[in-house]
């Protein structure tokens, strides 16, 4: 067993749930209205281990929007199907250093990494628009993609949250900002188009999770690729290697390079104040928590003394 002593283990787990209960700092975002109307005492973990082994606190069966944290799973997908060199003709592998939505591209003119929205845009159309097997559709694009995540989830269910899509799309000033930004330096490959390749985005930011879900995810990304929950391979060992590279430097936006520092582990976070943990041969984590620090990310990680 990876984690032998399970009930002193959960006994820690829980201790550590408790103390970051008392915490009430930070924000809920509201610059996507739809997230605004989250309760923000909402805080959640869940944890599966590489052998299978599942922990779950708080409301964990309660869903909300994946949000960013859809970036280094759709990033993955592109580095299955069309490989490294390719990818990475297009995004860079950098952190930015500068916030999730800034107007910056790196000096090859690309974003500087899939993690952020530029380089997770430029992400989605090459999943778009160079992927064959996925259709070429924006239906079929999607359903390819979300069947992906299903496959990550080991068998619970993956939703999709309509009003937050709508909010989205309604309010993506920024985003599509970015998009112009990113088609004005030919960033895109020639034949993408740019409000299918935006909307792709938004339904990969809209799809809904429980912090279950969410463990079972990062879980798959420990576990090389396999679902502990069902042994079904689902991303090449290589794509996993990349991706754990990435959340690791760049999964905290410019919080990254003190997350490192502090906690050591490839993560990822989402404005819905969702967050991914991938612990290599260890364990998945899934963490919720709607309240965020100023830079946008679930960022207080000092970690309480027990
Ligand atoms: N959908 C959000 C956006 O594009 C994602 C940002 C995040 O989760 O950090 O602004």
């Amino acid at each position: 067993l990876v984690v032998s002593n399970w009930t002193e283990f959960r006994k820690q787990v829980e201790q550590i749930y408790e103390l970051c209960k008392k915490n009430e700092q930070g924000q809920v975002a509201t610059y996507i209205p739809q997230l605004g109307q989250v309760d923000p005492s909402n805080w959640s973990v869940s944890i599966c281990t590489v052998d299978g082994q599942q922990l779950n606190l708080g409301n964990y069966q309660e869903y909300f929007t994946i949000q960013s944290v859809s970036k280094p799973f759709v990033y993955a997908i592109a580095l299955d199907h069309l490989g490294q060199d390719t990818v990475h003709k297009y995004v860079g592998k950098e952190p930015s250093g500068k916030m999730f939505n800034e107007l910056i591209l790196n000096h090859e003119n690309k974003p500087h990494n899939p993690m952020i929205n530029s380089g997770a845009i430029v992400t989605c159309s090459l999943i778009h628009s160079m992927i064959d097997s996925f259709g070429n559709k924006p239906s079929l694009v999607f359903e390819r993609t979300k069947e992906y995540f299903e496959k990550l989830a080991g068998g619970l269910h993956v939703g999709f949250n309509t009003s937050v899509y709508i909010s989205e799309q309604e309010t993506a000033d920024r985003n599509y900002a970015i998009s112009f930004y990113l088609k004005e330096h030919k960033c895109f490959p020639s034949n993408s188009k740019l409000s299918e390749t935006l909307k792709f985005y938004f339904r990969c930011c809209s799809l809904n999770v429980s912090t279950s879900v969410l463990a079972a995810m990062g879980s798959s990304l420990a576990n090389y690729g396999i679902n502990p929950l069902t042994s079904e391979k689902i991303y090449k060992t290589s794509s996993v290697k990349n991706t754990l590279s990435l959340m690791y430097s760049c999964g905290m936006y410019d919080y990254s390079g003190q997350f490192a520092f502090e906690v050591g582990l490839p993560g990822k976070s989402g404005v819905s104040g969702a967050m991914v943990i991938a612990i290599p041969d260890v364990m998945g984590i899934g963490l919720w928590s709607p309240r965020l620090g100023k830079l946008g990310i679930s960022e207080d990680v000092s970690i309480p003394s027990i």
